[in-house]
C-alpha cells in the first residue's frame, strides 16, 4: 500500500514536470485526485485494513495528496507565469519609438484681425458686445432709423427668412440697439462679428462678411472724439505715419456722417491701380448717432451725444497683408492660411 502511494507520487512528479499545457495538467490531477482518480482508489480501499495499519496508511495517503496538490498547482502557476511572460513579449511596445506628428493648427486670418481690432479698442476702454446673426426687422433697420420703404434699404440687400421680419442682418449695427435698450449710458461698446448681404461674389465682394461696429454714448461726446479715437485705431492697426482723412458722407443713423480715408498703403499716396490714383483708400463709415435711433431706445437726444463707426474687417486685412483677392479668406485653402 504504501509503495502503491510512492509509486503514485514518483510517477506524478514525473509526469508534471514534463506537461507544458495548462489543461493537461488539470486531467493529471484528475486522473490521480478526481472522482475515478488512482488515489481516491487507494483511500477508499482503506476500509478494508486493520484499524492500525489503516491508521497508518491513511496518514501517508493524506500526506500524498496534499503533496501532489501542492506539486500540481505550483506547476500549474509556473505554466502561466511563463505564459503571460510570452504574451508580454510579444506585445511589448518600443517606448523608444518617436511619436505622430500632431501638426500644429492656427487662427484664421480673420479672426486674428478681429482679434487685434478688439484688442486696440479694449485698450481704450471698449467692450465687446454680441448680437443673433438672424435678427429682426425692428433691430436691423427701423430701430437706426431706416424705416420700411426707405430708398436707403436698397444700398443693402438682404436675405429675408420665411416671414418678412427676419431677416439675416446685413451689419453689426444692430447691436448698437439691443445693447442701449438693456443699458442707461455712458455705453462704451465693440460688435464684432459675422453679417451678410445678398451679393455676388468676386475679389472685393462676398455675400459673408465681417464687420466691427463702435459705439460710444455719453454726455458731451463730440465729434473730435470720434475724430481721435479713429485715428488712433488706423494708427495703431497699420503705422503710425499712415494719413487719415474724414469725408462728408450719408448713413440714415448717424448724423452729421462721415466716411474714413487712409493714405494709400500701396503706392503711399502717389497714386496707383489700387487707390484708382488718388492716393486715398475708402476704409469706413462713421458719424454722430442720429437722434432718432437715442429716442427708438429711450435716450433723451437732448442730454446724450455719441458717435458709431462700422469698420470692414476683410478690408483691413487685405491691405495690411497685401491680399488682393476676398475669396481668398473663404477658400479653405492651406497653401494660403499657412502664410499667416
Ligand atoms: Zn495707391
Amino acid at each position: 500500500m504504501l509503495d502503491k502511494l510512492q509509486n503514485i507520487l514518483a510517477e506524478a512528479e514525473k509526469t508534471a514536470g514534463l506537461i507544458t499545457d495548462a489543461q493537461e495538467l488539470e486531467k493529471l490531477k484528475l486522473a490521480i485526485l478526481g472522482r475515478k482518480g488512482t488515489l481516491t482508489e487507494i483511500l477508499r480501499g482503506l476500509s478494508v485494513l486493520p484499524i492500525e495499519e489503516r491508521k497508518k496508511a491513511g496518514e501517508r495517503a493524506n500526506a500524498v495528496r496534499e503533496q501532489l496538490e501542492s506539486l500540481i498547482d505550483s506547476r500549474l502557476s509556473e505554466l502561466k507565469r511563463k505564459a503571460l511572460a510570452e504574451k508580454l513579449l510579444k506585445e511589448k511596445i518600443d517606448i523608444t519609438l518617436p511619436g505622430l506628428p500632431l501638426p500644429n493648427g492656427h487662427f484664421h486670418p480673420i479672426r486674428q484681425t478681429l482679434d487685434e481690432m478688439t484688442g486696440i479698442f479694449e485698450s481704450l476702454g471698449f467692450k465687446t458686445a454680441e448680437g443673433p446673426e438672424i435678427e429682426t426687422d425692428w433691430y436691423n433697420f427701423e430701430a437706426l432709423n431706416i424705416p420700411r420703404d426707405h430708398p436707403a434699404r436698397d444700398s443693402q440687400d438682404t436675405f429675408y427668412l420665411q416671414d418678412d421680419d427676419r431677416l439675416l442682418r446685413t451689419h453689426t449695427s444692430p447691436v448698437q440697439a439691443r445693447v442701449m435698450e438693456k443699458t442707461q449710458p455712458p455705453v462704451r461698446i465693440i460688435a464684432p462679428g459675422r453679417v451678410f448681404r445678398n451679393e455676388a461674389t468676386d475679389a472685393t465682394h462676398s455675400a459673408i462678411f465681417h464687420q466691427v461696429e463702435g459705439l460710444y454714448v455719453d454726455k458731451n461726446v463730440t465729434f473730435a472724439d470720434l475724430k481721435g479715437t479713429l485715428t488712433l485705431f488706423v494708427h495703431r492697426y497699420f503705422s503710425p505715419e499712415i494719413g487719415i482723412r474724414f469725408r462728408p458722407s450719408h448713413f440714415q443713423f448717424t448724423e452729421p456722417s462721415a466716411e474714413v480715408d487712409i493714405q494709400c498703403i500701396i503706392c503711399g499716396g502717389k497714386g496707383c491701380r489700387v487707390c484708382k490714383n488718388t492716393g486715398w483708400l475708402e476704409m469706413l463709415g462713421c458719424g454722430m448717432v442720429h437722434p432718432n435711433v437715442f429716442r427708438s431706445v429711450k435716450y433723451d437726444p437732448k442730454l446724450y451725444t455719441g458717435f458709431a463707426f462700422g469698420i470692414g474687417v476683410e478690408r483691413f486685412a487685405m491691405l495690411k497683408y497685401g491680399i488682393d483677392d476676398m475669396r481668398l479668406f473663404y477658400e479653405n485653402n492651406l497653401q494660403f492660411l499657412r502664410q499667416f
